[in-house]
């Protein structure tokens, strides 16, 4: 089910877990598929990043010191539990949105990924959020063959230090990034849209900067070309000590910004052809008490991966479950079989904490 492949390369190295057979995709936020109830099914193939942005809200990255494990999906299993689901919800304008708690493009198997999503029955558009930085043209034009429809491009300055600074790695280079999405639109049918993170008093100058560059290249064919982001902190999540904008006062600037540039920064839902679609399940409810098998670290210090006892064997009704224990438990906790109260059930994630082991 599952097995260590490795370690990451920081001296305190995270355990990198693949998940080779049949697992519950549904569950945690680390790997696997999250469902909003709408048409578009967010895949999460991996949580590796080789960067630690400064903000980065999931902490992923070499620099992260609060992680203890990585995960690695199997593309059979991911693809066969997006057919299940897609055949659920019933819906054929289905969006496969690959993301997840790090860059999916340390995803080995990110072409074969793509291709088996395109085939399924339902699955109408297929987008990636990435920063580009482990691809070169020829992986591009691969993904865009493959099937990709849209890359959510994040660039969060133009400015090459400013883009370092951000990405809080020394050899990440914006110009470079600039010269892949240059590739995309001039070469393949894939179109880009710019999904920037604005952290207030660090890289303001820097959003016009991006605006004008997605006019520039022309990107945004068929969504608009700018998603704009607000920076928020995040209880796991890396900390800017900056004040963060109220809702409010970023949609006034990103109206502003809608008459500078005229241009279309705050979309609506047709844009992007989102809707509600018959939502997944909920298996458990707060309080609940359920038998597990805890199977190993989970994404965060502090955390463990469990699986049920009683499955059915369909990722519609399976789930995997996050508990909280003490990290120092380990030797102790993984292979047991313990009880455990959910405490926290959102979007169909479950965090539970032991009731006895
Ligand atoms: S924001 Fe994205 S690219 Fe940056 S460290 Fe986090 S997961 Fe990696």
């Amino acid at each position: 089910m599952l097995r260590e492949v490795g370690k990451t390369r920081e001296k305190v190295g995270r355990k990198i877990i693949r998940i080779v057979e049949e697992l519950p995709m549904v569950g945690t936020r680390a790997f696997g598929i999250v469902d909003m109830g709408t048409n578009i099914i967010e895949v999460r193939p991996t949580s590796l990043c080789p960067l630690s942005c400064i903000f980065c809200s999931v902490n992923a990255g070499p620099k992260s010191k609060v992680r203890w494990a990585e995960y690695i999906v199997d593309v059979d299993v991911l693809v066969n539990a997006v057919r299940e689901i897609v055949r659920y919800k019933g819906c054929k304008r289905v969006e496969i949105h690959i993301d997840g708690m790090g860059e999916p493009g340390t995803y080995p198997y990110l072409v074969d990924l793509v291709q088996e999503l395109k085939n399924i029955d339902g699955v109408r558009v297929i987008s990636m959020q990435t920063r580009l930085v482990t691809f070169n043209e020829k992986k591009l034009l691969e993904l865009s063959e493959a099937g990709l429809d849209r890359f959510n491009v994040s660039i969060d300055a133009v400015d090459p230090e400013k883009a370092r600074y951000l990405s809080g790695s020394e050899w990440y280079n914006v110009e470079r990034v600039i010269r892949l999405v240059k590739y995309i639109v001039d070469n393949t049918k894939s179109d880009v849209v710019f999904t920037p993170v604005w952290v207030p008093g660090i890289n303001d100058d820097e959003i016009p900067k991006i605006i004008e560059l997605a006019k520039n290249l022309r990107i945004g064919k068929r969504w608009p070309p700018v998603l704009i982001q607000k920076y928020v902190p995040h209880k796991h999540g890396r900390k800017v000590p900056v004040r963060e904008m109220s809702w409010g006062e970023f949609f006034k600037k990103l109206r502003d910004l809608e008459k500078k540039f005229n241009i279309k920064l705050i979309p609506s839902a047709e844009d992007f052809d989102i809707h509600k679609e018959r939502p997944l399940p909920q298996v458990f409810k707060k309080g609940d008490v359920v038998k597990v098998r805890i199977l190993d670290r989970g994404i965060f210090v502090n955390e463990y991966l469990a699986l049920p006892i009683k499955l059915t064997g369909s990722h519609v009704h399976d789930r995997i479950i996050t508990v909280i224990a003490s990290s120092k438990l380990e030797d102790v906790l993984i292979g047991q079989r313990i009880k455990v109260r959910i405490i926290e059930n959102r979007n169909n994630i479950y965090i539970a904490e032991p009731v006895e082991f």
